[in-house]
């Protein structure tokens, strides 16, 4: 059994935490949101009273927030997690945040005498309540060998990406794939619609052709052909447009700083940005096929 601090306890962390609970860790849980630390009281952790008695005595710290901000807030500073952190406590950051305040957090920690790493994840809510997600981890060899058992007890696949902020990399170039083959997909499907050819029958051709990707045969966008698709629920989300915009901006600002080009990435961000601009981001982030053929 260890005790681990867990900060941000909100559709992702709410799963990760109790899974961490229900594997018999003592999970020392906060939330600024009081919903969200009654919940974590539910299945099993201690409700803190704050950041800080949640890092108490704690051999492991996770932090789930929402952006790099938030980040930097929590861990660096008088009052944050590194200065505040026992000798020893290993850090884990699993939010995903710009590649730049993760490095930048990595150092301070690394500074303090501290093991941390980034591990973004991949897979949804349903995946954190489920124990299956996907962890991209950057850090030390060490500092990863160290995570790798406690990432084990809420994910299914661990990798290691290298340094620090390569988890972040991993996770920003995946996303900016994802966001640019589901748009290709969707438009695939739109024309194939308005030349006449419905979309099981493309569907059955394409994806068993060389325009088969995973939008088109895990995650359909158009209705019909992948049953447990969000096309097929209206378009409830899933993941979201609002969130696939996110990972596209992370993916955008980071090429800029990079000056590597990623014209169709930032074509994908424009185009998500328009679903913000109606006002449907909270709709599935497959709903842009929507915005291609005129039914947003
Ligand atoms: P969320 O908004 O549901 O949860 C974030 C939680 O952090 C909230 O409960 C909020 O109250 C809490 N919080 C913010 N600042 C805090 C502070 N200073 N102290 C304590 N608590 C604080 O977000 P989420 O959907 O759980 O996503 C978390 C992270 O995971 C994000 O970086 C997101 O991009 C990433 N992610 C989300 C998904 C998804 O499908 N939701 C998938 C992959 C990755």
């Amino acid at each position: 059994m260890t005790t681990i601090g867990f900060i941000g306890l909100g559709n992702m962390g709410g799963g990760m935490a109790a899974n961490l609970a229900r594997a018999g860790h003592a999970v020392r849980a906060f939330d600024l949101s009081n919903g969200a630390l009654d919940k974590a009281g539910q299945v099993g952790c201690y409700k803190a009273s704050s950041m800080l008695d949640a890092v108490k005595g704690a051999e492991v710290v996770v932090t789930m927030l929402p952006a790099g901000q938030h980040v930097r807030g929590i861990y660096l500073g008088d009052a944050g997690i590194i200065e505040n952190a026992r000798d020893k406590t290993l850090l884990i950051d699993s939010s995903t945040i710009d590649i730049e305040s993760a490095r930048a957090v990595i150092a301070a920690a690394q500074a303090k005498g501290l093991d941390m790493v980034d591990a973004p994840v991949s897979g949804g809510v349903a995946a954190a309540a489920a124990g299956s997600l996907t962890f991209m981890v950057g850090g030390t060899k060490p500092a990863f060998a160290k995570a790798q058992p406690i990432l084990g007890q809420m994910g299914k696949n661990i990798f290691h990406a290298g340094a620090a902020g390569n988890g972040q990399v991993a996770k920003v170039c995946n996303n900016m794939l994802l966001g640019i083959h589901m748009i290709g997909t969707c438009e695939a499907f739109a024309l194939a619609e308005k030349l006449g050819l419905d979309a099981q029958t493309f569907y059955d051709i394409s994806s068993t052709a060389s325009g088969q990707n995973w939008s088109m045969t895990s995650y359909c966008p158009a209705p019909g052909p992948v049953p447990n698709a969000p096309s097929n629920n209206d378009y409830k989300a899933g993941f979201s447009a609002a969130m696939m915009l996110k990972d596209l901006r992370l993916a955008g600002d980071a090429a800029s700083a990079a000056k590597a080009a990623t014209p169709l990435g930032a074509q994908a961000e424009a185009l998500y940005a328009l679903m913000e601009a109606s006002g449907k981001d909270d709709l599935d982030f497959s709903g842009i096929i929507k915005l291609i053929n005129g039914t947003l």
